[in-house]
Protein backbone atom coordinates (compact mmCIF):
# COMPACT_ATOMS: atom_id res chain seq x y z
CA UNK A 1 0.00 0.00 0.00
CA UNK A 2 1.64 3.22 -1.15
CA UNK A 3 1.41 5.60 1.71
CA UNK A 4 3.31 8.82 0.18
CA UNK A 5 4.14 8.99 -3.48
CA UNK A 6 6.49 11.50 -4.65
CA UNK A 7 5.61 15.30 -5.68
CA UNK A 8 7.04 17.57 -7.67
CA UNK A 9 9.57 19.49 -5.93
CA UNK A 10 7.64 23.48 -5.70
CA UNK A 11 11.26 24.68 -6.78
CA UNK A 12 10.52 22.84 -10.31
CA UNK A 13 6.70 24.43 -10.30
CA UNK A 14 8.13 27.55 -9.84
CA UNK A 15 10.94 27.76 -11.92
CA UNK A 16 9.09 25.98 -14.76
CA UNK A 17 6.52 29.08 -14.21
CA UNK A 18 9.29 31.63 -14.48
CA UNK A 19 11.08 30.17 -17.55
CA UNK A 20 8.23 31.09 -19.22
CA UNK A 21 7.39 34.22 -18.19
CA UNK A 22 11.21 35.82 -17.92
CA UNK A 23 14.58 35.38 -19.50
CA UNK A 24 16.37 32.81 -17.01
CA UNK A 25 20.19 33.12 -16.74
CA UNK A 26 22.03 29.48 -18.43
CA UNK A 27 22.82 28.43 -14.57
CA UNK A 28 19.03 29.21 -13.72
CA UNK A 29 17.78 27.00 -16.38
CA UNK A 30 20.55 23.84 -15.80
CA UNK A 31 19.84 24.05 -12.27
CA UNK A 32 15.71 23.68 -13.31
CA UNK A 33 16.43 21.32 -16.67
CA UNK A 34 18.83 18.87 -13.81
CA UNK A 35 16.01 19.03 -11.04
CA UNK A 36 13.33 17.98 -13.84
CA UNK A 37 15.16 15.36 -15.39
CA UNK A 38 15.81 14.25 -11.88
CA UNK A 39 12.25 14.19 -10.54
CA UNK A 40 11.19 12.53 -14.06
CA UNK A 41 13.65 9.61 -13.73
CA UNK A 42 12.96 9.22 -10.28
CA UNK A 43 9.25 8.56 -10.84
CA UNK A 44 10.32 6.40 -13.80
CA UNK A 45 12.46 4.19 -11.14
CA UNK A 46 9.25 3.86 -8.52
CA UNK A 47 7.38 1.56 -11.53
CA UNK A 48 9.73 -1.89 -10.51
CA UNK A 49 8.31 -1.57 -7.41
CA UNK A 50 5.00 -1.98 -8.59
CA UNK A 51 5.62 -6.07 -8.79
CA UNK A 52 5.41 -5.44 -4.49
CA UNK A 53 2.09 -7.28 -3.23
CA UNK A 54 -0.37 -4.46 -2.00
CA UNK A 55 0.48 -5.66 1.63
CA UNK A 56 3.84 -3.19 2.07
CA UNK A 57 3.85 -0.15 3.33
CA UNK A 58 5.64 1.75 0.48
CA UNK A 59 7.04 5.70 1.62
CA UNK A 60 8.66 7.20 -1.22
CA UNK A 61 10.66 10.25 -1.01
CA UNK A 62 11.77 11.03 2.76
CA UNK A 63 13.67 13.77 3.88
CA UNK A 64 14.45 13.65 7.77
CA UNK A 65 16.31 15.67 10.44
CA UNK A 66 17.89 13.73 13.37
CA UNK A 67 20.86 15.59 15.19
CA UNK A 68 20.82 18.67 13.59
CA UNK A 69 21.42 16.29 10.46
CA UNK A 70 19.20 15.63 7.09
CA UNK A 71 18.73 12.63 5.23
CA UNK A 72 17.17 11.34 2.46
CA UNK A 73 15.67 8.14 1.63
CA UNK A 74 14.46 7.42 -1.72
CA UNK A 75 11.61 4.45 -0.58
CA UNK A 76 11.20 2.71 2.86
CA UNK A 77 9.50 -0.65 2.66
CA UNK A 78 7.79 -1.48 5.98
CA UNK A 79 6.79 -4.81 6.33
CA UNK A 80 6.16 -7.09 9.45
CA UNK A 81 9.58 -7.97 10.73
CA UNK A 82 11.58 -5.55 9.09
CA UNK A 83 11.99 -1.97 7.45
CA UNK A 84 13.60 -1.87 4.22
CA UNK A 85 15.15 1.51 2.95
CA UNK A 86 15.94 1.66 -0.63
CA UNK A 87 18.52 3.77 -2.20
CA UNK A 88 17.29 3.85 -6.26
CA UNK A 89 20.07 4.87 -8.69
CA UNK A 90 20.06 5.29 -12.43
CA UNK A 91 23.74 5.00 -13.10
CA UNK A 92 24.48 4.21 -16.76
CA UNK A 93 27.31 2.93 -18.23
CA UNK A 94 30.77 0.98 -16.69
CA UNK A 95 31.87 1.57 -13.07
CA UNK A 96 34.44 -0.22 -10.98
CA UNK A 97 35.08 -0.41 -7.55
CA UNK A 98 38.50 -0.42 -6.03
CA UNK A 99 39.15 -1.38 -2.36
CA UNK A 100 36.15 1.39 -0.84
CA UNK A 101 36.51 3.20 -4.01
CA UNK A 102 34.00 3.65 -6.26
CA UNK A 103 35.11 5.09 -9.88
CA UNK A 104 32.94 5.76 -13.52
CA UNK A 105 35.16 3.79 -16.59
CA UNK A 106 37.41 7.07 -16.67
CA UNK A 107 38.59 7.05 -13.92
CA UNK A 108 36.91 9.46 -11.92
CA UNK A 109 35.77 8.86 -8.19
CA UNK A 110 32.73 9.08 -7.15
CA UNK A 111 31.20 9.45 -3.71
CA UNK A 112 30.78 5.80 -2.44
CA UNK A 113 26.97 5.03 -2.79
CA UNK A 114 27.23 2.41 0.30
CA UNK A 115 28.50 4.46 2.36
CA UNK A 116 26.36 7.07 1.75
CA UNK A 117 23.44 5.30 2.50
CA UNK A 118 24.68 3.71 6.03
CA UNK A 119 25.12 7.65 7.22
CA UNK A 120 21.44 7.31 6.16
CA UNK A 121 20.68 4.38 7.88
CA UNK A 122 22.48 5.10 11.23
CA UNK A 123 20.68 8.39 11.21
CA UNK A 124 17.02 6.48 10.43
CA UNK A 125 17.95 3.39 12.75
CA UNK A 126 19.03 6.26 16.30
CA UNK A 127 15.50 8.54 15.03
CA UNK A 128 13.12 5.01 14.99
CA UNK A 129 14.76 3.79 18.65
CA UNK A 130 14.30 7.85 19.60
CA UNK A 131 10.50 7.22 18.50
CA UNK A 132 10.79 4.10 20.55
CA UNK A 133 10.89 1.16 17.72
CA UNK A 134 13.67 -1.09 17.17
CA UNK A 135 12.41 -3.12 14.18
CA UNK A 136 15.43 -4.18 11.91
CA UNK A 137 16.61 -2.70 8.98
CA UNK A 138 17.66 -4.38 6.11
CA UNK A 139 18.87 -1.72 3.14
CA UNK A 140 19.64 -2.03 -0.18
CA UNK A 141 20.96 -0.19 -2.88
CA UNK A 142 18.50 -0.41 -6.47
CA UNK A 143 20.74 -0.35 -9.70
CA UNK A 144 17.12 0.18 -11.97
CA UNK A 145 18.93 1.17 -15.13
CA UNK A 146 19.58 -1.91 -17.42
CA UNK A 147 22.47 -0.06 -19.64
CA UNK A 148 24.60 0.06 -15.86
CA UNK A 149 27.43 -2.70 -15.09
CA UNK A 150 29.17 -2.82 -11.99
CA UNK A 151 33.40 -4.23 -11.98
CA UNK A 152 32.94 -5.63 -8.35
CA UNK A 153 35.19 -8.54 -6.83
CA UNK A 154 33.71 -9.07 -4.23
CA UNK A 155 29.24 -10.27 -3.57
CA UNK A 156 27.58 -7.56 -1.40
CA UNK A 157 24.18 -8.97 -0.91
CA UNK A 158 22.65 -5.04 -0.55
CA UNK A 159 23.12 -4.32 -4.35
CA UNK A 160 20.49 -5.56 -6.67
CA UNK A 161 21.14 -4.54 -9.90
CA UNK A 162 18.87 -4.79 -12.82
CA UNK A 163 18.82 -8.41 -13.69
CA UNK A 164 18.28 -9.32 -10.21
CA UNK A 165 15.27 -6.89 -9.55
CA UNK A 166 12.17 -9.62 -10.23
CA UNK A 167 13.92 -12.05 -8.27
CA UNK A 168 14.30 -9.40 -5.26
CA UNK A 169 10.50 -8.65 -5.53
CA UNK A 170 10.04 -12.92 -5.32
CA UNK A 171 11.96 -12.68 -2.29
CA UNK A 172 10.03 -9.81 -0.69
CA UNK A 173 6.78 -11.31 -1.60
CA UNK A 174 7.55 -14.47 0.14
CA UNK A 175 8.02 -13.49 3.18
CA UNK A 176 5.41 -13.05 6.10
CA UNK A 177 3.06 -9.39 5.61
CA UNK A 178 0.57 -8.99 8.45
CA UNK A 179 1.01 -5.88 9.42
CA UNK A 180 -0.49 -4.40 12.51
CA UNK A 181 -1.51 -0.47 14.06
CA UNK A 182 1.86 -0.43 15.17
CA UNK A 183 3.66 -0.47 11.60
CA UNK A 184 0.81 1.86 10.62
CA UNK A 185 2.13 4.25 13.03
CA UNK A 186 5.32 4.33 12.35
CA UNK A 187 4.87 5.00 8.85
CA UNK A 188 2.38 7.96 10.13
CA UNK A 189 4.80 9.27 12.10
CA UNK A 190 8.02 8.99 9.79
CA UNK A 191 5.57 10.41 6.83
CA UNK A 192 4.89 13.61 9.44
CA UNK A 193 8.29 14.13 9.93
CA UNK A 194 8.84 14.55 6.67
CA UNK A 195 10.91 17.99 6.31
CA UNK A 196 9.36 20.39 3.08
CA UNK A 197 12.67 22.81 2.06
CA UNK A 198 11.84 26.14 0.94
CA UNK A 199 12.50 26.76 -2.67
CA UNK A 200 12.46 30.74 -2.14
CA UNK A 201 15.91 31.02 -1.18
CA UNK A 202 17.13 28.89 -4.28
CA UNK A 203 15.11 30.82 -6.75
CA UNK A 204 16.85 33.59 -8.87
CA UNK A 205 15.43 36.91 -8.21
CA UNK A 206 12.15 38.02 -9.85
CA UNK A 207 9.49 40.85 -9.15
CA UNK A 208 5.64 41.15 -10.69
CA UNK A 209 6.48 43.59 -12.72
CA UNK A 210 8.80 42.02 -15.12
CA UNK A 211 7.17 38.79 -15.39
CA UNK A 212 5.20 38.48 -18.69
CA UNK A 213 1.57 38.25 -17.77
CA UNK A 214 -0.91 35.65 -19.19
CA UNK A 215 -1.82 32.38 -18.75
CA UNK A 216 0.26 29.67 -19.46
CA UNK A 217 -0.80 26.43 -21.70
CA UNK A 218 -1.03 23.61 -19.02
CA UNK A 219 0.84 21.11 -21.41
CA UNK A 220 3.64 23.09 -23.58
CA UNK A 221 3.96 26.25 -20.82
CA UNK A 222 3.64 28.80 -23.54
CA UNK A 223 1.49 31.42 -23.23
CA UNK A 224 -2.54 31.26 -24.13
CA UNK A 225 -2.95 33.13 -27.53
CA UNK A 226 -6.26 32.88 -28.45
CA UNK A 227 -9.69 33.23 -26.42
CA UNK A 228 -13.25 32.38 -28.04
CA UNK A 229 -16.11 32.53 -25.70
CA UNK A 230 -15.17 30.57 -22.93
CA UNK A 231 -12.40 28.39 -24.56
CA UNK A 232 -8.72 29.46 -24.53
CA UNK A 233 -6.53 27.45 -27.46
CA UNK A 234 -2.58 27.19 -27.75
CA UNK A 235 -1.29 28.70 -30.69
CA UNK A 236 1.86 26.54 -30.04
CA UNK A 237 0.91 22.85 -29.22
CA UNK A 238 -3.13 22.87 -29.94
CA UNK A 239 -4.96 22.58 -26.36
CA UNK A 240 -7.63 23.55 -24.86
CA UNK A 241 -9.03 24.82 -21.43
CA UNK A 242 -11.56 25.83 -20.48
CA UNK A 243 -11.31 29.74 -18.36
CA UNK A 244 -12.61 28.57 -15.03
CA UNK A 245 -10.23 26.17 -15.08
CA UNK A 246 -7.30 28.08 -16.55
CA UNK A 247 -7.59 31.19 -14.41
CA UNK A 248 -7.87 28.87 -11.21
CA UNK A 249 -4.16 27.44 -12.00
CA UNK A 250 -3.28 30.91 -13.13
CA UNK A 251 -4.54 32.40 -9.37
CA UNK A 252 -2.27 29.22 -7.85
CA UNK A 253 0.42 29.99 -9.84
CA UNK A 254 0.35 34.02 -8.26
CA UNK A 255 -0.22 33.02 -5.50
CA UNK A 256 3.10 29.93 -5.12
CA UNK A 257 5.64 33.09 -6.75
CA UNK A 258 4.06 35.69 -4.51
CA UNK A 259 2.97 34.14 -1.45
CA UNK A 260 2.46 38.14 0.19
CA UNK A 261 0.36 39.44 -2.57
CA UNK A 262 -3.43 39.58 -2.03
CA UNK A 263 -5.66 38.07 -4.56
CA UNK A 264 -8.27 40.95 -5.93
CA UNK A 265 -10.10 40.25 -8.87
CA UNK A 266 -7.87 43.65 -10.44
CA UNK A 267 -4.38 41.54 -9.89
CA UNK A 268 -6.14 38.56 -11.25
CA UNK A 269 -7.40 40.30 -14.21
CA UNK A 270 -3.87 41.98 -14.70
CA UNK A 271 -2.68 38.61 -14.25
CA UNK A 272 -4.39 36.84 -16.42
CA UNK A 273 -4.46 39.10 -19.32
CA UNK A 274 -5.80 36.88 -21.87
CA UNK A 275 -9.19 37.29 -19.90
CA UNK A 276 -10.31 40.57 -20.08
CA UNK A 277 -14.04 40.59 -18.89
CA UNK A 278 -13.68 41.61 -14.63
CA UNK A 279 -16.73 39.90 -14.17
CA UNK A 280 -15.73 36.54 -15.29
CA UNK A 281 -12.86 36.73 -12.91
CA UNK A 282 -15.07 38.15 -10.19
CA UNK A 283 -17.56 35.07 -10.72
CA UNK A 284 -14.57 32.49 -10.98
CA UNK A 285 -13.14 33.85 -7.58
CA UNK A 286 -16.21 34.53 -5.98
CA UNK A 287 -17.49 30.70 -6.73
CA UNK A 288 -14.26 29.08 -5.15
CA UNK A 289 -12.73 31.25 -2.77
CA UNK A 290 -13.91 32.91 0.16
CA UNK A 291 -14.35 36.52 -0.36
CA UNK A 292 -12.75 39.25 2.72
CA UNK A 293 -14.43 42.77 2.44
CA UNK A 294 -16.57 44.29 -0.40
CA UNK A 295 -16.08 46.94 -3.25
CA UNK A 296 -12.88 47.29 -4.46
CA UNK A 297 -10.91 46.50 -1.44
CA UNK A 298 -11.98 43.10 -1.57
CA UNK A 299 -10.12 40.31 -1.68
CA UNK A 300 -10.12 36.17 -1.64
CA UNK A 301 -8.93 33.97 0.15
CA UNK A 302 -9.09 29.97 0.16
CA UNK A 303 -12.30 28.70 2.30
CA UNK A 304 -10.27 26.98 4.56
CA UNK A 305 -7.59 29.49 5.01
ZN1 LIG B 1 0.45 24.46 -25.40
Amino acid sequence: MLLKSRVELLEITLLRSLNARMSLSDKDVRNYTRLKKGFEDEQKSDLWLEGLSEEWLVIHDLLLEHNNSKFQIDTLLISHDKIYPLDIKNFEGDYFVEGEKWCTSTKKEMKNPVHQQNHCVILLRSLLQDLGYHNPLEPYLIFINPEFHLYITTINPSLVFHSQINRFLKKLNTRPVKLNKRHYKIAEQLVALHIVESPYPHLPAYHYEQLEKGILCPKCFSLFSEIHGLILTCGHCGCTEGVESAVLRSVTELSLLFPDQKITTKIVRDWCKIVKSEKTIRRILGKHYKQIGHGKSANYVLPND
